[in-house]
Order: structure tokens, then C-alpha cells, then sequence
């Protein structure tokens, strides 16, 4: 698959509520017991966005709370990390640590996100995200409390693991924002029917507010999840390449610097 997204047949809903916006119904995918969404980003375990969902269906009025005041209890929530710091492990058994290393230094020179690694005694290690091996690559979408995964598979490159990063930061798929139809068009015709709902949904954050970024790392590639090798998603403006992995975009570099200020 196309860029190591995680996919099955299985779907259900839950809630999520990215940095400084309101809580959002979402559609996921269940793939070994993780609730993942858009093909790499995962909401949680599927216990978890189960208990999301059902805590939402009983207390409607959460939608409406400060959820930072119900504290890390609501899986669904995305925090920033403190001090734009991110303690970090790496698994043993991950094949190729040095494309992690890699990643880690590109995000470090280019950004004022921090990476040191995680001493368990030390109690601002709390919360810390393990690099572990997988069937594909996935990042939970900024700090979630306690442990959390990237998850790197055989096939996924530095630049993989720059875009997995960008969601452990903070950042979700430029292709999902409110304003992508007036710079794309997705044709759903060719993707896979089972993964349609990968492009229905839109997650607009204050990062948003910055112009759309053709060139970021964080954009879905043309065929994403294709069902027969035809694009799936086009850009308007002639001439722009879309999904590259080589690199934080001159764009991604401003949203993160704007993210950290949320
Ligand atoms: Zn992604």
C-alpha cells in the first residue's frame, strides 16, 4: 500500500479534539486493535475510542466543556508537549534506528521541537512516544499522556518517519483541511471502497490559518489508497507535486513554529 497506510474492513466512529478546536465525530479504521485514522494516524487503541464514544453518547454536554479541565481521562484529546520537548525511546528490535536518528535531526535543525531520550526516573518523562517496528507507519497526533507509539515498518524511509513525527508534534493531513476542495479534487470513483471515509473528513486547527501547502509533508501522495493505480487526489494549480517525503516544507516549518504557540 501506497505510503505503508494501515488498512482493513472495519470501521467505526468516535470523537477527537485536535489543539484549540471543538470535539469532532471521526470515522476509523481497526487494524490490530488500533483506531486509526486517515491510513496513519492512530486515535488510540479501539478500547479506547470505544470508551471515547460511549462517554461522548453519555454526556452530551462534554462536547461544550473545556476538556483541558477533564484532564488526560478522554483518550480523544491532543495536548502539546511541554517545552516543545519530546522524550523519546527507541524499541531494540526496530530494524534501521538510523532512519529515526535521521528524522530526528531534521526536525531539530529546522524547527524549535527538542527530542531527548527518555530517562524513566525522571517525572517531565512522563508522557514520551516509543519508535517500535509495525506492518506500516503511524504516529498519534500530538501528546497524548503516557506512553505513545510511532509505529515504522520495513518499507517506511526517513522521510516517512519526518511526516509520522509531524503528527506526533501536533500536525494532521494537509489534504484534510476545511478549504482543500478549492485546491484539490478527489476522485473517489478510484480509491478503494473500503477506504473512502479517508477523505471524507476535515480537521481545520489554527494551524490552518496559514495558506495551503502543496509541498507538505504532511499532504497525502496522488494515489493514496488508489483501488486501481489511478489518482486519487489532484491539484488544481498545474505544475505541483503533492505527498512528497523527503523533507519539512518551508510551510510545515511555519506551522509548527505557529503550533507551539496554541
Ligand atoms: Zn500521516
Amino acid at each position: 500500500m501506497t505510503d505503508g497506510f494501515l488498512t482493513s474492513d472495519t470501521t467505526d466512529t468516535t470523537w477527537i479534539k485536535p489543539l484549540g478546536t471543538n470535539w469532532k465525530e471521526v470515522t476509523y479504521t481497526a487494524v490490530d486493535g488500533l483506531a486509526v485514522f486517515e491510513g496513519c494516524i492512530i486515535l488510540g487503541t479501539v478500547a479506547e475510542a470505544q470508551t471515547t464514544k460511549k462517554t461522548v453518547e453519555d454526556n452530551p454536554g462534554i462536547l461544550q466543556d473545556d476538556a483541558q479541565a477533564l484532564g488526560a481521562g478522554i483518550r480523544g484529546v491532543q495536548f502539546r508537549w511541554k517545552n516543545n520537548t519530546i522524550p523519546f525511546e527507541i524499541d531494540p528490535n526496530l530494524p534501521n534506528q538510523q532512519r529515526v536518528l535521521d528524522a530526528i535531526k531534521h526536525w531539530q535543525d529546522n524547527t524549535p521541537i527538542k527530542f531527548v531520550k527518555r530517562n524513566a526516573a525522571d517525572p517531565a518523562h512522563r508522557d514520551f512516544v516509543v519508535f517500535r517496528p509495525g506492518s506500516g507507519c503511524a504516529s498519534s497526533v500530538g501528546r497524548r499522556g503516557g506512553r505513545q507509539e510511532v509505529i515504522l515498518g520495513s518499507a517506511c524511509s526517513t522521510g516517512n518517519c519526518i511526516h509520522e513525527i509531524g503528527h506526533t508534534v501536533g500536525l494532521w493531513h494537509e489534504q484534510s483541511r476545511k478549504d482543500r476542495n478549492q485546491f484539490v479534487t478527489v476522485k473517489l470513483d478510484a480509491v478503494l471502497p473500503s477506504a473512502r471515509h479517508n477523505f471524507n473528513q476535515h480537521i481545520q486547527d489554527g494551524v490552518d490559518l496559514l495558506a495551503y501547502d502543496y509541498g507538505s509533508i504532511m499532504h497525502y501522495p496522488r494515489n493514496a489508497f488508489s483501488a486501481n493505480g489511478e489518482d486519487t487526489i489532484i491539484p488544481k494549480k498545474a505544475g505541483v507535486e503533492i505527498g512528497q517525503r523527503k523533507k519539512l516544507s518551508a510551510g510545515d516549518i511555519a506551522s509548527v513554529k505557529k503550533l507551539v504557540t496554541i
